[in-house]
């Protein structure tokens, strides 16, 4: 028997759910199947699991014992039923919206997304027949407004990677299920544990497990958790004969062993960005900050109803516009200067010259990207350490 349950709380599940040393040998630590391949008994055996008539594991492409354990484990942390691991944020996103969508169909995404989801949507889906439609998100009547008799998902980041704008997850849900649309939540930024999509009337959580799932910067990995029908479907169609982005054993233990930190680096992350948020806003050189933890954050009623606290990434421009921008993050010491984001080490970058690059200049200013934006990623150091490493950033850029 298992020492978790779905009664457990979030902290036990991430470390314990869905494994019992017992059956193991007595491993601790769940083992890793390395194996593409499985024996089958016999020849009827084999046809029954290839004919979905027996539940066994057959290739590594479409299942594994040890993606098993972590895909359970996610499935219960987000409140859905199942979960489906691959082998990247873009393979999760990718393989399920080529599962949902054909030719003919629409997609309404959110004005502002992850730069590699909009190259996607714009230069690979929506070359196939699919029309993608950009909507503001928080504008209800907008995008009740945008729903035709051809969209099949609503799709969008919560908060939007880079500049932090929110969905109010539940009135979106309501809106899109009163008309037969599957709603599709990119839930990267903030994780299971800060925000829970599929409970707020979500339809499938996606995940970049590259950030702060993983929170080591050690792998790329992605996620999907929604209904079982749903993610078999994406399992069976998306990853196996769409993508074969499927994520590799050695990875998934990787994962497994990140996510027993989750609750106490997500906890710290908040900490140390609430901190700097409160910091950059008294500086006279900060031209706007978004950080959903400070009171005079747009959406700040929003953040406080649908996230457990405000997360660990911060998107803040600089008097000077982009010079000002580039010269603080050519200062920085302490921080690097790199993408990717959830990590232990800070990190900060620029999304016009980095993440968000593939984009023109008038797309980034038509979907909310400025050009002087910069985004931290605020990691696990001691905020004393963070801080001093902003204030003389700040200093030599003035
Ligand atoms: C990084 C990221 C992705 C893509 O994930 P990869 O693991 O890099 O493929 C998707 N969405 C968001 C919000 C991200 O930050």
């Amino acid at each position: 028997m298992s020492g978790s349950n779905n009664k457990t709380g979030f902290a036990t599940r991430a470390i314990h759910h869905g494994y019992d040393p017992l059956e193991h040998n007595g491993a601790l630590v769940p083992p890793v199947y390395q194996t593409a391949t499985f024996a089958f008994p016999t020849v009827e055996y084999g046809a029954a699991c290839f004919a979905g008539e027996q539940a066994g594991y057959f290739y590594s492409r479409i299942s594994n014992p040890t993606l098993a354990l972590l895909e359970q484990r996610m499935a219960s942390l987000e409140g859905g039923e199942a979960g489906l691991a691959l082998a990247s944020g873009m393979g999760a996103i990718t393989a399920t919206l080529w599962t949902l969508l054909r030719p003919g169909d629409e997609v309404l995404v959110g004005r502002t997304l992850y730069g590699c989801t909009f190259a996607f949507l714009h230069h690979g889906i929506g070359e196939f027949g699919v029309k993608v439609r950009h909507v503001d998100m928080s504008d209800l009547h907008a995008v009740a407004a945008a729903i035709s008799d051809k969209t099949r998902v609503i799709y969008f980041e919560t908060p939007a990677n880079p500049n932090m704008h929110m969905t109010d997850i539940g009135a979106v849900a309501k809106l899109a299920h009163a008309h037969d649309i599957s709603v599709v939540v990119d839930n990267t930024y903030c994780t299971p544990y800060l925000q829970r999509p599929l409970e707020l009337g979500a339809d499938l959580v996606v995940h970049s497990a590259t950030k702060y799932l993983s929170g080591h910067g050690d792998i790329t990995a992605g996620l999907v958790v929604g209904r079982k029908a749903l993610v078999d479907r994406i399992r069976l169609e998306g990853l196996k004969d769409m993508t074969g982005a499927v994520m590799s054993p050695h990875d998934a233990a990787l994962l497994m062993r990140g996510m027993k930190t989750l609750t106490l680096r997500m906890e710290r992350h908040c900490s140390n960005a609430q901190a700097i948020a409160e910091y950059l806003q008294q500086q006279p050189e900060v031209e706007l900050i978004n950080y959903p933890g400070l009171p005079g954050f747009a959406q700040y009623e929003l953040a406080q109803r649908q996230m457990r606290l405000p997360g660990g990434m911060i998107a803040f421009e600089l008097k000077g516009g982009i010079s000002a921008g580039r010269r603080f993050m050519n200062a920085l010491q302490l921080f690097s200067r790199a993408v990717s984001l959830g990590d232990a080490e800070s990190l900060a970058q620029h999304p016009a010259s980095m993440t968000h690059s593939s984009y023109t200049p008038e797309e980034r200013a038509q979907y909310g990207i400025s050009e002087g934006l910069v985004r931290l990623s605020v990691g696990l150091e001691d905020i004393d350490d963070l801080l001093a490493d902003i204030q003389q950033a700040l200093k030599a850029c003035a």
